[in-house]
């Protein structure tokens, strides 16, 4: 398999080249040149795989399509290492919870840091690993974040060979607990930096230094960040995962019996066709970058039976506003709102690109032309009246949605209510527009992406009360902090990685 630029480079790549790589050189993202199809055969024995031998070796079989530059026996090892119950808490990996008939969460948020993140990087650490000892190399990542992201990243490369992290933070303002997550990593190679200034001045430094190729070169400066298509790829497997365990609950259905289900059973459960391969699903995603949405299209082009993937944004509406109008329309910094439910308070969305390369059938120039081009001039382009737009939904099955505060809290309120679940604000976001696109005929899964403790303050004004905190994390808010504080100044960060690197 070759990787390609959404923007027109076709130099055959593999993936190991574009691992450690964030944009490929003309500014576009790598894809996959082709999408492996899936047929019939091999879906049945996937849920088989998945059902008899766990979910590293359902990662390993669709991973295996993308990748062949790393043995086989080796990616095998690697996927078996990062999927373990001990990790992610239990043996389904990704278990299936129901809120009703025929609507699921598929809970994506028990691995280390508590949020989807964790679902590819902890896969992205174990092969950045492999990879730069197989290459004699070490690498420097450099990242800003104010929450998720950040903390994903430093779980899944702690105590990693060949690689150390610089994580830059806005002082005092993530969540005590998401402070507490990552300040208390005690590991050598991981340096929590809070910046004196938001987010926004973090990120700032990040680009200048990257942008200092001397010194990015000199010292391996490298990415994790959502565009990188190993964390996509990764991504991919849950979806596998989900439709399996929401269509393979008919045994008595299960060798191809044509009888009606009795009366009274469950939508999505008990009807024929369930556990057969035909039978459709429709997952709705909250979503910020557009990442994990992707690789739900990714799937669906694969062949997985996706009836619907449905974005559901927050106020920060950029990607609802695009599947409902056409136009996309890069936010100002006045016009991107802090929410409650902040990993996805986005101005664009920087893996949309992917998905519009496919819509216009890959022409790469046509995506240059409105993601380079027109992006820069006029800050939005508009394919209200191009036929493509179209095919976003009738093709490519998108459809969207968006969620606010308000909104947010009822949804936290009647879930708990109606289902005694607790959710957190960003899959209430999910919950709420997955409502509004329900079917009854088809299951729906709604992506569950972070759980409620990161989100303390929300659930106690939706519900009057403390979220769960789950054992493992007692008493984290007391434990000792590594962490240095610095001033809103890149050349302050580059010391830093100077002096560690000495
Ligand atoms: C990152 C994140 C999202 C958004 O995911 P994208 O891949 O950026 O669309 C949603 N919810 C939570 C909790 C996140 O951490």
């Amino acid at each position: 398999m070759n990787y390609l630029s959404t923007r027109g480079d076709s130099t055959p790549r593999k993936f190991c080249d574009i691992l450690l790589e964030g944009l490929a050189p003309d500014g576009g993202l790598y894809l996959p040149e082709h999408y492996p199809q899936i047929d019939r055969t091999t879906l049945d024995h996937w849920r088989h795989l998945y059902a008899q031998h766990g979910y590293a070796t359902l990662a390993f079989e669709i991973l295996s399509l993308y990748i062949d530059d790393i043995p086989a026996a080796d990616l095998q090892r690697i996927c078996e290492k990062t999927y373990t119950p001990e990790v992610f808490g239990t043996l389904e990996i990704v278990p299936l919870k129901k809120l009703g008939n025929g609507f699921y969460l598929e809970a994506l948020s028990n691995g280390p840091t508590l949020a989807f993140k964790d679902m590819a990087m902890q896969l992205l650490g174990n092969l950045f690993e492999y990879e730069l000892a197989r290459r004699g190399e070490q690498l420097n990542i450099l990242g800003a974040t104010s929450g998720d992201t950040g903390s994903a990243a430093e779980y899944a490369m702690r105590g990693k060979h060949g690689i150390r992290v610089f994580m830059l933070s806005p002082h005092g303002r993530m969540s005590a607990f998401q402070q507490a997550q990552m300040f208390s990593l005690q590991d050598a190679n991981i340096h929590n930096i809070a910046v004196e200034g938001v987010f926004d001045d973090c990120q700032d430094i990040v680009k200048a230094v990257s942008n200092d190729l001397a010194f990015k070169r000199q010292y391996k400066i490298g990415t994790v960040n959502s565009i990188n298509w190993a964390r996509l790829l990764a991504q991919v497997v849950y979806y596998f995962a989900g439709y399996f365990q929401a269509t393979s609950h008919a045994p008595m259905l299960r060798a191809g019996a044509s009888a009606l289900p009795p009366e009274g059973a469950v939508p999505g459960l008990g009807r024929p066709g369930a556990g057969r391969n035909d039978e459709k699903v429709d997952f709705t995603v909250p979503s910020g970058n557009f990442g994990n949405v992707c690789a739900g299209h990714v799937a669906r082009q694969m062949g997985l039976p996706i009836n619907k993937l449905v974005v559901a944004t927050n106020e920060n509406d950029v990607l609802d506003e695009f599947f409902r109008t056409g136009v996309y329309r890069v936010r100002g910094s006045a016009d991107t709102h802090e929410t409650s439910s902040p990993s996805m308070d986005i101005s664009k969305a920087s893996n949309f690109e992917r998905f519009v390369f496919d819509l216009l059938g890959r022409d790469g120039a046509r995506t240059k032309a409105l993601f380079h081009d027109a992006l820069a001039k006029d800050g939005q382009f508009d394919l209200s009246g191009d036929p493509a737009f179209q095919q976003a939904r009738q093709r490519f099955g998108f459809v969207s949605g968006k969620s606010t505060h308000g909104d947010r809290l009822a949804t936290i309120r009647d879930v708990f209510q109606k289902h005694g679940v607790m959710i957190d604000t960003h899959t209430a976001d999910g919950v709420k527009v997955a409502r509004e696109h329900v079917q009854p005929s088809v299951p729906m899964i709604v992506l569950e992406t972070a759980l409620p403790i990161k989100f303390a303050a929300t659930i106690r004004e939706a519900l009057g009360r403390d979220p769960d905190r789950p054992a493992r994390f007692d008493g984290i808010e007391d434990l000792p902090r590594r962490v240095q504080v610095l001033p809103a100044d890149a050349d302050r960060v580059k010391a830093l990685i100077t002096q560690e690197c000495e």
